[in-house]
This record gives C-alpha cells, sequence and structure tokens, in this order.
C-alpha cells in the first residue's frame, strides 16, 4: 500500500538532514473521514520507515467536537512524540508527503479530513513564517491537542510560555470563561455577545486594556504584545469575526472524550 514516492523518504542521503542534534517534536494526529484509527496507525507505519525518525511516546485517541462551520462530523485526534535530525520544514515535507499517501485532500481550509498531522513543537524552536510557525499557534486554546499532550507529554513546556499542557488546559476550564478582544471597540463588542450567547453561554466577552491571569486574551488582528502570554491569535482563522471565534471558542470549549488507548 505504500507508493515509492512516499517511501523514497527512506532513502533519503545524510545531506537531507542538515547535521543537526536529534530533536524531541510533538506531532498532533487529527481525522474524521474513514477509518481514522487504520489511517493513523498507517501513518505512523510510514514514519517508522524513516531513517532519521524515531516514533516515541503517544497518547490514547480522543472524540472531539469538529471545529469549524465546514469541518464535518466529529474528529478522533492524538499526539505523538517522534525525534528526529531532519529539519523542521524537512519534516513537514515528510509529514506532508505521509498526509497525501493517506488520502488527505487540501480543498476547503479547515473541512473534513482523512489525516492532519501539524508540528506542534520543533524542541525548544520558535520560527513564524507562513509556511512553518512552530510551536504551532493554535496549541495554546486546542483542547483536541492540548489533553492527549497532558495525558503523555508530563515534562513538556511550551517553548514560549513556558506553560505546561495541563496548566494551559486549566486556563480554559474556568466558568464562565472570560474572553478579551482589546482591539475590538465596546459597541462591538456588545454585538458579539448577543451574536455568540445562545451557542456559548459559559463564554463571558470582556474589554480588558491590560493582561489579567483569569481572562484569555483574543488578537484579532496584530500580534501579541510583549507581555502577553499565550495570546489566541485568530489570523490565521477562515471565516468573518464570528466564524473565527466560533471556531475558536469551540477547540477552547470542547472537553475531548478519551476513546481508547492507541
Ligand atoms: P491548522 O494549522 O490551523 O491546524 P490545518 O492543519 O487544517 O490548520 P493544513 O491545511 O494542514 O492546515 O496546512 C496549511 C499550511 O499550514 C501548510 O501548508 C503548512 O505549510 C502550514 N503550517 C504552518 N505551521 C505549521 C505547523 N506547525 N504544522 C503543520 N503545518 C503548518
Ligand atoms: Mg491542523
Ligand atoms: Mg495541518
Amino acid at each position: 500500500m505504500f507508493s515509492r514516492t512516499c517511501l523514497a523518504f527512506a532513502n533519503e542521503t545524510p545531506s537531507d538532514q542538515a547535521n543537526l542534534d536529534r530533536v524531541c517534536c510533538w506531532i498532533s494526529f487529527g481525522g474524521n473521514v474513514g477509518d481514522v484509527k487504520a489511517t493513523f496507525d498507517a501513518a505512523l507505519a510510514l514514519l517508522s520507515l524513516h531513517c532519521h525518525i524515531q516514533l516515541g511516546q503517544r497518547s490514547g485517541l480522543y472524540t472531539t467536537a469538529p471545529m469549524g462551520s465546514s469541518a464535518g462530523r466529529p474528529f478522533i485526534n492524538s499526539v505523538c512524540e517522534l525525534t528526529t535530525k531532519l529539519s523542521p520544514l524537512r519534516l513537514l515535507n515528510v509529514l506532508q508527503c505521509v498526509e497525501n499517501q493517506l488520502g488527505r485532500v487540501r480543498d476547503i481550509r479547515w473541512g473534513p479530513r482523512t489525516l492532519d498531522l501539524d508540528i506542534l513543537t520543533y524542541g525548544q524552536y520558535v520560527h513564524d513564517e507562513p509556511d512553518l510557525i512552530v510551536p504551532h499557534p493554535a496549541l495554546t486554546y486546542r483542547r483536541f491537542v492540548l489533553d492527549p499532550l497532558a495525558e503523555v507529554a508530563t515534562d513538556w513546556r511550551h517553548p514560549v510560555s513556558e506553560m505546561s499542557a495541563r496548566q494551559l488546559v486549566a486556563r480554559l476550564e474556568p466558568r464562565p470563561l472570560r474572553v478579551a478582544l482589546p482591539e475590538i471597540s465596546p459597541s462591538q463588542l456588545d454585538k458579539l455577545s448577543g451574536q455568540l450567547r445562545t451557542r456559548f453561554p459559559e463564554v463571558k466577552l470582556v474589554h480588558a486594556d491590560v493582561e489579567q491571569s483569569d481572562v484569555l486574551r483574543v488578537r484579532t488582528s496584530s500580534p501579541a504584545t510583549e507581555g502577553e502570554r499565550a495570546v489566541i491569535d485568530l489570523r490565521r482563522s477562515p471565516g468573518d469575526l464570528l466564524e473565527q471565534l466560533t471556531s475558536t471558542l469551540t477547540a477552547a470549549l470542547d472537553a475531548p472524550q478519551r476513546l481508547s488507548d492507541w
């Protein structure tokens, strides 16, 4: 079942390695089309063929709410550790090759998919270019990756905020969940509150000028300012502000259900 195109990566020459030290990475697995568990197993099998990738711990399998209006049925999510000498971009390329091999079609942004493999963290490396952002920019608010990570990556810390996965989950648990949109005017905030109230009665939108530890901060049009920790950045999210917030709050509020060991 493994085509030669994908197997080609098992034959890379040493020059593909960029001569790096071995780096510990965390990869998220997600899917909601076909036999997702079988696809995850096939992805692991393909990755294990790569001569510069060693697989490590992995979490159980979780079922999670779909994120976004076009996402389709509920997802299965998990996370897996690997160590590699591949450069970050080379690793991303290998993951995309595995996604393609296992039937991933990229038509709708945040649409249904057989397999999504994202680099959550690449050691302590911090990089922000459109092709690759690490740590993954949505890692701080997506319970469908944080809960699996908290299960297995007990010593892990977010390279920028230095918070553990358990601490990042804990920020999302208070009810009401207080969410600040510092770039939004008070009248826009009132309007958004009205639009979100029915779907998210447990969320309270607030206008906070300064960082408060019990308020999640959301950036809509500019990057986090100095001192803002684990801010939610909507700039890569599809749709208008209401749709972006709906997707984000779904991912932040939905507590994944653990289905089984992987
Ligand atoms: P999201 O990244 O919000 O989870 P997605 O996984 O559905 O969305 P994809 O269609 O899989 O998005 O990937 C879109 C692009 O994101 C890829 O072409 C890739 O270059 C880029 N990208 C940036 N940072 C990362 C990362 N850390 N892991 C995976 N892809 C990334
Ligand atoms: Mg993704
Ligand atoms: Mg992806």
